[in-house]
Parts: structure tokens; sequence; C-alpha cells
């Protein structure tokens, strides 16, 4: 029986797979508790809800850690990008009326 390889291997709960390295989500005060925050947010209650009583792993590999906090930041950084998209398209929306006005001023003055 080969079983050495099994040895610190932990079930992940997102991905299902066996890891060496990863983080116990309760048992990481830190870390554990911004993983727990984040798999909440963005996964359905029905899908994945990890709570301390249940009776599923608790721990997240090394790989699936990285995934969802890239994700995180993924998702944070576009709203960050879409605010800023919105304020670029008003600043042009008024200088456009602002050129408007100017070349109608002049329109009337030439020719009223
Ligand atoms: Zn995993």
């Amino acid at each position: 029986m080969m079983n050495i390889h099994k040895i610190g291997m932990k079930l992940c709960r997102l991905c299902g797979k066996e890891k060496a390295r990863g983080t116990d989500v309760f048992e990481d005060k830190i870390k554990g508790a911004v993983l727990v925050s984040i798999i909440n947010k963005y996964f359905s209650k029905d899908v994945i809800n990890v709570s301390i009583s249940d009776t599923f792993s608790k721990y997240v590999c090394m790989d699936c850690e990285q995934k969802i906090c890239s994700f995180d930041e993924y998702v944070q950084c576009h709203s960050t990008s879409k605010k800023s998209s919105e304020n670029t398209k008003k600043a042009i929306k008024e200088r456009k009326n602002s050129a408007a006005r100017l070349v109608s001023s002049r329109f009337a003055t030439k020719y009223l």
C-alpha cells in the first residue's frame, strides 16, 4: 500500500481534491475569516455554505484560496473601474455640452 503521499493531505471544500497545502478556515482566525466571507459572498448558500457546525471539510487548498482571492480582487477592481468610466463619460458629456454652448453663442453673435 502506497499511503505515504496521503500524509498531511486534506480534502478541499471547494475543489474536492486532497491537497497538502491550504487553510483550515475556522482555525486560521485571520485568513480563514477572509476566506469564509469571500466564499459566502460569491457562492449561493445552496451550493456552499461554510459554517463551523456543518459536517463537511473546513479546509480550502492553496490553489482555491488564490483563485477566490484573485476573483474577489477582480470584482472589486471591476466595480471601481466601472465607477471611474461612468465619471469619464459624465465628464465627456459635460465637455460636449459646454462646446455646444460655445458654438451656439458664437453663432448667435455672428448671425443674429
Ligand atoms: Zn481546492
